[in-house]
């Protein structure tokens, strides 16, 4: 990945580039991005939740 790649953060859905993350956390060999701490924190605590709602779509992606 690049350094201005699109990312989304699943816990709040906020979309960023990935130099604007400032949290990562490597799970299942994925590495996820975060808006801050205090999502990385709610993601570590049951990442299977927010992984879940990604795959059924609950999580979107804004239009551009
Ligand atoms: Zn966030």
């Amino acid at each position: 990945m690049g350094e201005n790649d699109l990312i989304l953060d699943l816990v709040c859905g906020m979309q960023m580039v990935t130099d604007k993350a400032k949290a990562t956390y490597t799970y299942n060999e994925r590495v996820f991005y975060f808006c801050g701490m205090g999502c990385l924190e709610r993601f570590k605590n049951d990442p299977e939740k927010y992984i879940e709602r990604e795959k059924e779509g609950r999580i979107k992606w804004e239009e551009t």
